[in-house]
């Protein structure tokens, strides 16, 4: 249920109203924005008096909410959430550009693509150090010492750390990690969604490789119930009977989220079709459709990469492609 307050109500009586609220064991959402004051009241509110709370006169007016996800529901929070890592803003007509390797490597390999990204206009720097392989042969990362590498990485350059997190016991090794990636696979482990709740970093959330958006916004929910408001969602390709491509690039998620959510959807082009030529088309899509911004891998030497380097781009590749990105920014933000 949402309460919208009166323009210009006191606060001694709003907070009264508040207490009043609270007092019938609802949580509270508030969201103060520029033109209206917005409550969300979470829990169960089957035995709240609409009436009663719609008869005062500081409210505006009282809808109930029927979707079940409440934190992420755009009509509990009507401005866009700004997600804030360092001085790098996201959400809010703030474009990211997330870039890297699907793995981190080595120390050359993983400093060199950061600057190259860096240089094309990247500000967050993308790289596993845990990575979810299908199979158990493959290349499993470097785990803690991947992070140490992207630390490297993050020295030489300046641009903040995006990397996965799998498990809840690695988590002591996120300590100086920018933003915890909640990658596809995992997108439904709610203990460490629970767990990410309380982390107090910033969490990019996948969609899950055949997951609605609703279950995609009950798992941000899960993070945002247990007290961190600070989730980026993720289209990154679902599967469907696509015989050619990776996955299937649900563009229209975007425009879908942003109506029901205040948060900010970025897009992943390389896991959503799983080939390097495909990706620049699809960034330029996801742009023009008005995403937040981009998830992109590039390698400096795709034919040798550990992981994924059918999709990864070259820096020079990425270079060209940022720039045409920039060109559909000013089309898009007019
Ligand atoms: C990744 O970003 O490296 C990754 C494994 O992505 P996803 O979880 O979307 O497959
Ligand atoms: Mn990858």
């Amino acid at each position: 249920m949402i309460v919208v307050l009166k323009q210009g109500v006191q606060e001694e009586r709003r907070a009264q109203l508040i207490e009043w609220l609270k007092a019938m064991g609802l949580g509270i959402h508030i969201s103060d924005g520029d033109y209206q004051t917005v409550l969300g009241l979470i829990g169960d509110t089957s035995k709240v008096d609409m009436d009663l709370i719609e008869s005062l006169d500081i409210v505006d007016s009282v809808k109930r909410v029927t979707e079940p996800f409440k934190c992420c529901n755009r009509k509990f929070h009507p401005d866009d959430m700004i997600v804030e890592v360092g001085d790098v803003k996201i959400g809010g007509g703030n474009f990211c550009m997330i870039a890297g390797p699907c793995s981190v490597e080595t120390e050359e390999q993983i400093v060199e693509v950061a600057k190259a990204v860096k240089a094309s206009g990247a500000n967050m720097l993308r790289g596993g150090a845990f990575k979810p392989r299908t199979s158990p042969y493959d290349f499993q990362g470097l785990k803690g010492q991947g992070i140490e590498l992207l630390k490297i990485a993050r020295q030489e350059t300046g641009l903040p750390i995006v990397t996965e997190i799998m498990s809840v016991s690695d988590l002591h090794l996120f300590e100086d990690v920018d933003v915890l990636q909640v990658g596809a696979r995992n997108m439904q482990n709610f203990d460490l969604l629970r767990e990410l709740g309380s982390f107090g970093k910033p969490i990019l959330l996948k969609r899950g490789l055949a997951n609605t958006l609703k279950e995609l916004l009950m798992s941000a929910e899960y993070i945002m119930a247990s007290g961190n408001e600070q989730v980026i969602l993720c289209e990154r390709g679902i599967r469907t009977f696509s015989d050619y491509t990776r996955n299937t690039l649900d563009l229209a998620a975007i425009p879908m989220l942003r109506e029901l959510t205040h948060l900010p959807i970025i897009v992943d082009p390389s896991h959503a079709t799983g080939i390097a030529r495909l990706v620049p088309p699809m960034a330029l899509a996801a742009t023009a459709g008005g995403a937040d911004g981009l998830i992109i891998e590039v390698h400096n030497d795709p034919m040798h990469a550990l992981c994924d380097g059918a999709q990864s781009l070259r820096p020079e590749e990425y270079d060209a492609l940022s720039k045409q990105i920039m060109s559909i920014r000013e089309v898009v933000a007019k």
